[in-house]
């Protein structure tokens, strides 16, 4: 099952990609974790792409669209993924149909998780990020067991640089003028599905095991 996770910053992707993750068996692939991953380990990549996180924009897609190929042609990925932040421009989903074309495959489900502008800024202040495994928290509506201590790995968990105020409105700019277009490409290609992404975390798993079965 090849899913990819559509919706603004701070949409809840993330969370329900790790949910359909454990789900349906399939890797979680998000482009966001490998460039913080990188940025961690001070690799030219992690280098290049903090210049533009740190702003609020897209990293360009030179940097993107190869990453995301290879990783998806490794063997975890043979019976599917979730892809949550990728893609995010029109010429990375283009290079992805047409990666994927050339093995005779497609993305079976482009799931738009629907959540106004206006609730995102608070979501986005209360995330806390956990940079060495990537799970995600928020201190009022999935707080940890134990205030700024990650359930999963125990390390301490963080405000993402960019999810200051500031700079989120600059990605939810960046969103709707780079990534919004690409909920009318996935309907024409006929695999859109959309979900209200303001209930509670479990109610939007709820419906989207529903679409996927
Ligand atoms: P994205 O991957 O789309 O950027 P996240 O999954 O990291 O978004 O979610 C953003 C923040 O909102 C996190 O702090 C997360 O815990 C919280 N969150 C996610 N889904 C919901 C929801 N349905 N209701 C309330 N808060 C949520
Ligand atoms: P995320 O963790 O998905 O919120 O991504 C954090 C930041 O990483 C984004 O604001 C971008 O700067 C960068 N990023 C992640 N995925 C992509 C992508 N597919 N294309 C360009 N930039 C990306």
């Amino acid at each position: 099952m090849k899913i990819i996770m559509l919706g603004a910053p701070g949409a809840g992707k993330g969370t329900q990609a790790k949910q359909i993750a454990e789900k349906y068996s399939v890797p979680h692939i998000s482009t966001g974790d490998i460039f913080r991953a990188n940025i961690k380990n001070g690799t030219e990549l992690g280098k290049k792409a903090k210049a533009y996180m740190d702003q609020g924009l897209l990293v360009p897609d030179e940097l993107t669209c190869d990453l995301v190929v290879d990783r998806i042609s490794q063997a975890d990925a043979v019976n599917g993924y979730v892809l949550d932040g990728f893609p995010r421009t029109i010429p990375q989903a283009e290079a992805l149909t047409s990666a994927l074309a050339s093995r005779g495959e497609k993305i079976d489900f482009a799931i738009d998780v629907e959540v106004p502008d206006e609730n995102i800024i608070s979501r986005m202040s209360g995330r806390r990020a956990c940079l060495s495994c990537g799970a995600t928290y928020h201190v009022e509506f999935n707080p940890p067991a134990k205030e700024g201590i990650c359930d999963v790995c125990g390390s301490r968990l963080v405000l993402r640089d960019d999810d200051k105020p500031e700079t989120v409105q600059k990605r939810l700019d960046v969103y709707h003028a780079q990534t919004q277009p690409l909920i009318d490409y996935y309907k024409d290609a006929g695999v859109l599905r959309t979900v209200d992404g303001t209930q509670d975390i479990q109610k939007v798993f709820q419906d989207i095991a529903e679409i996927l079965g």
